[in-house]
Order: C-alpha cells, then sequence, then structure tokens
C-alpha cells in the first residue's frame, strides 16, 4: 500500500484569495481567515474549535459566520466535513481520498491513506462496483473507522 503524501487544499505559500478563486469563491475575509487557518495548522477541527481558534488569532468572527463559511467551502470542495466521535461534525482541509480512524475513547483522528482495490481508491471501487450490480448512481461511499488507540 503506497503512502500518499499529504496533500491539501490550502498550502501555506498560497495566497488564500487564490485558493477561493480556484474553487469559484468570491474572497472575503471570513473565508480567508479558515483557508489561513488550515493550511498553517495540519489538523482535523469542529467549527466550535476552529471558531475559538480563530479569536485567538486575532479573528472575531461570529460562530454562526464560522458555520455559514465552512459549509460554503464544504460545499466548493475546499475543506471535506465529517463525523468524529459521537456526531460531532469535523472539518479537514486534506480533500484527497483517505479515510479517518477516530478513536472511541479520546476522539482522536488521524488520517490513513485509502486503500487500493484494482487500481482505484476503496471507495471509488465501492461505488463502481456497486454501480454496476444495481444501476444505481452512488455518491462516493463514506467508511468510518473506529476503534481503539494503543497505549504504551
Ligand atoms: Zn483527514
Amino acid at each position: 500500500m503506497a503512502h500518499e503524501p499529504h496533500t491539501h487544499g490550502a498550502t501555506p505559500d498560497r495566497d488564500p484569495r487564490d485558493v477561493l478563486r480556484d474553487h469559484g469563491l468570491r474572497y472575503s475575509r471570513p473565508r480567508a481567515a479558515i483557508v489561513s487557518y488550515f493550511s498553517e495548522m495540519d489538523r482535523h477541527v469542529s467549527a466550535e474549535d476552529l471558531h475559538v481558534a480563530l479569536n485567538e488569532r486575532g479573528e472575531h468572527l461570529s460562530l454562526s459566520t464560522v458555520y455559514l463559511n465552512l459549509a460554503v467551502l464544504r460545499d466548493a470542495g475546499v475543506v471535506r466535513e465529517f463525523h468524529g466521535r459521537g456526531e460531532q461534525k469535523l472539518y479537514d482541509s486534506n480533500v484527497s481520498p483517505h479515510f479517518h480512524l477516530i478513536c472511541s475513547e479520546s476522539g482522536e483522528v488521524i488520517d490513513v491513506p485509502a486503500p487500493t482495490v484494482d487500481g482505484v481508491p476503496l471507495g471509488t471501487f465501492l461505488k463502481r462496483t456497486i454501480e454496476a450490480a444495481t444501476g444505481w448512481e452512488l455518491e462516493e461511499p463514506r467508511v468510518h473507522l473506529r476503534g481503539r488507540k494503543p497505549t504504551d
């Protein structure tokens, strides 16, 4: 299994304006602040934690503004939304195919590359196989991997 490099939608050397424009989004200060945060902090974050972090950085946005703009960035494919432990929504700027290992005790999330089957990522393989078998048009399947992180 080849380990894919961790490629992010936003990288530290890219101007948030360019990232937004590439995704057909108008530049706004809240969007730029969120894109900058993700380009500097390589992590999965909830809207609530992002709100606190942005305020600590001097970006005084309301929580509803953070929610709203995360939804816009998600719909444009800049960030990906997924469920962490429980039903908490988390956001990830790594939109390349990968799975999340979620610890059911601590809620810690780590990235693992999507295994490939017949040379395509597992999700794509499942989608194609089920579509061929049923004639349905499927969305990209989401695989949730929960478990317990080893303690040492
Ligand atoms: Zn991730």
